[in-house]
């Protein structure tokens, strides 16, 4: 097991770790313990403009680099993360609380971007048409655009990562990360491994920070694009600035999931995907379970299921064999969830499973158990807010129709489930539900890195999403060239 060696980080700018000029700091907490792990330097604008300009400088040679060279890095960048596995997944589980298993396949997802990017020849090539008239052809080619800046939340600071920097630099852009505060210090892993790769200095750097390193991107004259995931407000934020700024902007928001489950469907699985899709990373997931919209027929079988697995579920340090639910983000999150449970009870919500009496005083992290509402309607706070902690939503409907109308009234729409085994439900559901990202008979829709992560509504504000073939767009611009020869 690793240990972390409390230290104030540093930012890493031009392959050199450096103090930034702001001596603001904030702590890092291990939220399974309340224990300070480090201090996060809290930089300000000029920190940002000493990043930019540096990656400004090494885009003009890094974009020169031929494609198969860049590509060749990341398949190194790629060993190293897997000779690594253990370690990151340890460090996640650390800072964010995940349990390891979770952390583990956080890490998993993240290699499978590294993997995509690394096909990156064959992904840049361009099209031709030889002959678009007598004696003229036209031809398609693709480039970098310059420095990307990428702003990412706590609660992947793998994956979210890797959704980004990779195909960017693949690409030949370079790039700027700024890491939650929250969650900084598995970063600082991926860029001692990308220096180990070979990845020349400047490509690749991060300021740490918070909303003035938000900002100093936003704002800064040679920051090409912005990459964001983050809660709803934020990414609204950052969405208007930077393209106010005249920036391609990419930003992934907050979220609200439906689960649907029909009368006809295994409710063994069904309850058991659910549980995991909900409680799994105590439910700071943009893919979490957070409403199950069930038939009434079988309401009162799927919600006894619930309530049955969901007291199974083993509470503790994500670092302890067999522990499925770590603690939350922070003390302010837990009291945060704590109103929102107060609230769903007042405005008539039956609270079934109580997280709150899941308290051990002997722990000292912000822990919450899993906690179970039935009879929620879309009037309830606990209904309409992305609550982002261990609390499920049940909801009971009259049938399909019903189920669809309750989810498309949500602002969000990353994903939405359904279980059953009627195939024309499932064509229904595809067809009438507003949602990117869908399901079924599985608990979490989270495509794999060569599918795009596809939010709809006011989970994702922008045209081209992260991942997939949208992903190279995005980091890419084209030139098309129309020749005769004479
Ligand atoms: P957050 O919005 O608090 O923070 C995200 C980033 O924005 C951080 O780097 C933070 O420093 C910065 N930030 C925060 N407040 C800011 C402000 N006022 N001005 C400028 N920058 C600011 O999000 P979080 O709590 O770290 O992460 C959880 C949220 O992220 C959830 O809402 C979740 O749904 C969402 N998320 C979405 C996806 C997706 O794919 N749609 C994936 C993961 C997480």
């Amino acid at each position: 097991m690793i240990q972390i060696k409390q230290q104030t980080l540093k930012n890493y700018v031009g392959g050199k770790w450096m103090s930034p000029k702001s001596n603001q700091t904030e702590q890092v907490y291990n939220p399974a313990t309340g224990e300070v792990i480090a201090e996060v330097p809290i930089s300000d604008k000029e920190d940002v403009d000493d990043a930019v300009q540096v990656a400004a400088q090494a885009f003009q040679e890094w974009k020169e680099v031929p494609v198969p060279k860049r590509a060749r890095i990341l398949f190194k960048y790629q060993q190293l993360l897997v000779e690594q596995w253990d370690e990151l997944a340890e460090i996640i589980t650390i800072e964010n609380g995940k349990s390891l298993k979770e952390a583990k396949g956080e890490v998993q997802r993240g290699i499978e971007n590294v993997e995509f990017a690394a096909g990156v020849p064959s992904l840049m090539m361009g099209e031709q048409l030889p002959a678009i008239s007598e004696g003229l052809e036209s031809g398609v080619y693709r480039y970098p655009i310059g420095v990307i800046g990428g702003i990412t939340p706590f609660n992947f600071p793998m994956m979210v990562p890797c959704w980004m920097f990779p195909m960017a630099i693949a690409t030949g852009n370079t790039f700027v990360l700024k890491p939650s505060e929250r969650t900084p210090l598995l970063a600082i892993r991926l860029a001692e491994l990308l220096e180990e790769a070979g990845l020349p200095n400047g490509v690749f750097n991060i300021v740490h920070g918070a909303h003035d390193v938000v900002n100093g991107l936003l704002d800064h004259e040679k920051v090409a694009a912005i990459s964001f995931v983050g809660s709803q407000p934020v990414a609204e934020y950052v969405y208007k600035r930077g393209t106010d700024n005249l920036k391609r902007v990419q930003a992934l928001s907050g979220a609200k999931n439906h689960s649907i489950v029909l009368h006809d469907a295994n409710l063994d699985n069904a309850t058991t995907q659910i549980i995991n899709a909900a409680f799994g990373s105590a439910g700071e997931r943009c893919m979490a379970a957070s409403v199950v919209a069930v038939e009434e027929a079988v309401a009162d079988e799927v919600v006894s299921l619930l309530v049955q697995k969901a007291n199974e579920i083993k509470i503790g340090n994500g670092l302890d064999e067999d522990v499925f639910l770590g603690p939350v983000i922070r003390d302010h999150h837990k009291q945060r969830t704590l109103k929102y449970i107060e609230k769903g009870e007042e405005e008539g919500a039956k609270l079934i499973r109580d997280g709150r009496k899941d308290q051990d005083t002997e722990r000292q992290g912000y822990f919450i158990g899993p906690t179970i509402f039935d009879e929620v309607t879309s009037e309830m706070t606990i209904w309409k807010d992305e609550l982002f902690a261990p609390v499920l939503s049940v909801a009971r409907v009259k049938d399909l129709d019903s189920a669809v109308e309750l989810t498309n009234q949500s602002r969000f729409a990353n994903g939405a489930c359904i279980f059953t085994n009627d195939g024309g439900a499932v064509r229904k559901f595809r067809e009438t539900i507003d949602a990117g990202m869908l399901g079924v008979n599985i608990g979490v829709p989270a495509p794999m890195a060569f599918f795009p992560f596809s939010g709809w509504k006011d989970s994702f504000y922008g045209d081209l999403h992260a991942n997939g073939k949208d992903g190279l767009a995005f980091y890419t611009r084209q030139k098309v060239i129309t020749t005769r020869w004479v």
